[in-house]
């Protein structure tokens, strides 16, 4: 905004309202007796009137130039700043020194607001489905649990939903750093796998043999060795990767769910033929991997 124009504008609404004031007290004492008897005292009066008038109206005028020569403040800010626009007129300069980091917090808002709408936009395009649950019943289930803030109850509720979905799986529920959960999954006489948490999301899997020691006690010790078995080796990375896939931030339970069913599927592991090459061994190596959606087995190798 300019200055000089605003200071010019300031000065002339002074002088009016001085001259106006003026004006209304002559007005307002009426004809003066001063002495003098050269002209008639009401053509004096009226000639001063008119004098005044003529000044109240040039100043008008030049207030009005004057006004319309002043650039109003850009108006997107300041409909979004309402009257915090006002703190660039102020006069002390500490509050002035607010107004410039409010726009740009204002505008990195804006931005924020902006880039999350596109993002919103293009995730809600994402049509691929990673879990094996029905999405036309999705809705109605769909609860707003947030990710790292699930009750102990209502976590040992899904679990224990899941060990009775699936008999071959033996469940152990620990809590060894305070409500993060790992656990402990047997899988009859094939594979043991521990399962860590970070809420309710699965955080990493390390799967071994049935017959391989493993201390229930002290399972975060357990996660650093891995298996002894190439075989289960393979399948831990198998797992880790089955894990990313299931993994959803929107129905966090029928991932753990979809996980658990993809880990039971290992049952059969070394009396399954694979689906591709219709063998029970390739390499010496039975069918270690699992198709995602279907199930099926296969070598690594013969995967689809
Ligand atoms: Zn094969």
């Amino acid at each position: 905004m300019d200055l000089n124009n605003m200071q010019v504008a300031l000065n002339t609404v002074r002088t009016l309202r001085l001259e106006l004031m003026q004006l209304i007290i002559e007005i307002g004492e009426g004809v003066k007796e001063d002495g003098t008897q050269c002209e008639p005292k009401d053509n004096r009066y009226i000639c001063t009137m008119n004098e005044m008038v003529g000044k109240l109206g040039n100043h008008m005028r030049h207030l009005e130039q004057v006004v319309g020569s002043l650039s109003s403040p850009p108006a997107p800010i300041a409909s979004i700043l309402y009257n915090t626009s006002y703190l660039t007129q102020e006069s002390t300069s500490d509050r002035q020194a607010l107004y410039t980091p409010l726009v740009s917090s204002h505008k990195w808002l804006d931005k924020v607001h902006k880039f999350s709408s596109n993002a919103l936009q293009i995730l809600s395009q994402n049509s691929l489905k990673k879990s094996y649950h029905n999405s036309s019943s999705n809705k109605k289930k769909r609860h707003q649990s947030t990710l790292l803030n699930i009750s102990p109850q209502a976590f040992d509720g899904l679990l224990t939903n899941i060990d009775r979905m699936f008999p071959d799986l033996n469940i152990t529920i620990t809590r060894p750093c305070s409500s993060n959960v790992v656990l402990l999954v047997g899988l009859g006489r094939v594979l043991q796998a521990i399962v860590t948490f970070k809420g309710i999301m699965i955080e990493w899997v390390i799967v071994k043999g049935f017959n391989e020691p493993i201390n229930p006690n002290n399972l975060q010790q357990e996660l650093w060795s891995e298996s002894r078995y190439q075989v289960f080796r393979k399948i831990t990375d198998h797992a880790n990767a089955a894990m990313l896939h299931f993994s959803s931030s929107t129905l966090p339970e029928f991932s753990v769910k979809s996980f658990m069913m993809w880990l039971n599927s290992y049952t059969n592991l070394f009396n399954s033929v694979c689906k591709a090459c219709s063998n029970r061994l390739l390499n010496a190596y039975p069918p270690t991997w699992r198709d995602l959606r279907s199930l099926e087995t296969y070598h690594f190798e013969c995967k689809p």
